[in-house]
């Protein structure tokens, strides 16, 4: 049970929502971090009162200190000041918010000082999920997904003591805004058709990542990674409604799900109250006026991310950073209206094939490889 939390990323969709499940539950705030959102962030800072914020835009940090000459609260600029918000010490509890692998030498950080991790920055299990999983082993540090499907596979295996009894983890996948559409028709949506999803308001980077698939993709490796499993025992499944929200099949046949309704301070809340369960923050789930819950296939010729993904998951080593890497800079383009939606998935494989992947990689290696994939799309 979470006592006193440091947030990474509290600006954003989850950050904010994970402020509100710390205010409901009464929890301390000790450190809140964030990239530039000056005005968001002195609110929160007022509200909270942590010991510690951090902008990692220097400028930001600047204006936010002058801002908050008035409290006793310490600003830092830059990325050391984000690597001090993951191991302040008063914090048992640092949830990983931030969008993208900026977040992974923050995570291991707060691995080595013991804290427990509530894990929604999933690029960071991605592109080092080995490093991270066993620098959590030998630390003796939980971590603990906030992700909805991973946060309902973690409530499904428990009471599970041997992972060989788990035939196969089957993920849910609302489809995304684009669902039943052909390659072709896929290639002409907007940027403003990718950023409506039907189900879950979130942060731009991911909601992209929704209508590509690749979010699923990342879902999938995330899933490989926390529970050490390969490929061929982790499935997708799409799921309109987001109620259920993941599955665990037993070799007796017994197949476990966790529904609830489409919130993510649950699994946020679960994150923080794990072992134990809090009370509901959210509506809770009618099955009798629900819609029907229905699943089908996924459709990996009309989505190539997804495919993408798997590939990677299936190479291992450095491919699976060298595919995040090359995401979230081809994201990055989209956003800024400088390439269509096929454009992702082409240069997501172009990095694939140009750089070269190294087995057992080293977190430098992975860095390596995260720059050189990133370079690949930027054309230089
Ligand atoms: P948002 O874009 O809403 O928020 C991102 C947060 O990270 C903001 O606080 C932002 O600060 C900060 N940030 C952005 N870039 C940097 C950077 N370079 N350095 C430091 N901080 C940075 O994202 P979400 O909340 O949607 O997602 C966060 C993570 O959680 C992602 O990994 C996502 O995949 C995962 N996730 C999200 C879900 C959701 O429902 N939103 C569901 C499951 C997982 P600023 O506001 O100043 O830019
Ligand atoms: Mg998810």
């Amino acid at each position: 049970m979470s006592k006193t939390i440091s947030i990474l990323g509290s600006t954003g969709s989850i950050g904010r929502q994970t402020l509100d499940v710390a205010e409901q539950m009464g929890l301390q705030v000790a450190a809140l971090t964030a990239h530039a959102n000056v005005e968001r962030m002195e609110e929160q800072v007022r509200q909270f009162k942590p010991r510690l914020a951090v902008l990692t835009d220097e400028a930001a940090a600047k204006d936010l200190t002058v801002r908050l000459a008035d409290t006793e609260t310490k600003v830092i600029g830059g990325f050391d000041g984000l690597m001090e918000a993951a191991v302040i010490s008063e914090a048992d509890t640092v949830v990983t918010a931030v969008v993208g692998m900026v977040g992974l030498r923050p995570t291991l950080a707060a691995i080595g000082e013991k804290k427990r991790i509530a894990l929604a920055n999933k690029e960071t299990l991605v592109c080092a999920g080995e490093l991270v999983m066993d620098a959590a082993d030998a630390a003796g540090a939980e971590i603990v997904p906030v992700d909805s499907e991973h946060s309902a596979i973690f409530q499904c295996v428990q009471g599970c003591s041997d992972r060989r009894e788990i035939k196969r983890l089957i993920l849910t996948c609302s489809g995304g805004p684009f669902y039943g559409m052909t390659y072709d028709e896929v290639g002409k949506m907007t940027k403003a058709d990718a950023l409506k999803h039907p189900n879950w308001k979130m942060g731009p980077k991911i909601t992209v990542d929704c209508a590509t698939l690749m979010n699923k993709g990342l879902e999938v490796i995330e899933a490989m990674r926390l529970y050490r499993l390969p490929l061929e025992q982790v499935d997708v499944v799409i799921h309109r409604q987001s109620i259920v929200h993941s599955l665990v099949e037993y070799h007796d046949g017994a197949v476990l799900a966790q529904l609830g309704t489409p919130d993510m301070r649950l699994p946020i809340r679960y994150a923080m109250t794990y072992p134990e369960r809090g009370m509901n923050p959210a509506e809770p789930l009618d099955l009798l006026t629900c819609p029907p819950l229905t699943f089908a296939a996924p459709d990996r010729d009309a989505f190539p991310c997804l495919r993408l993904a798997e590939e990677a998951a299936t190479e291992g080593g450095s491919a699976c950073a060298i595919l995040n890497g090359a995401n979230e800079e081809a994201v990055r383009l989209f956003l800024a209206d400088k390439i269509g939606f096929h454009d992702i998935p082409r240069l997501v494989a172009e990095a694939r094939a140009k750089v070269p992947v190294v087995h057992r990689p080293t977190l430098e290696e992975i860095l390596e490889a995260d720059r050189a994939a990133r370079q690949v799309v930027l054309g230089d």
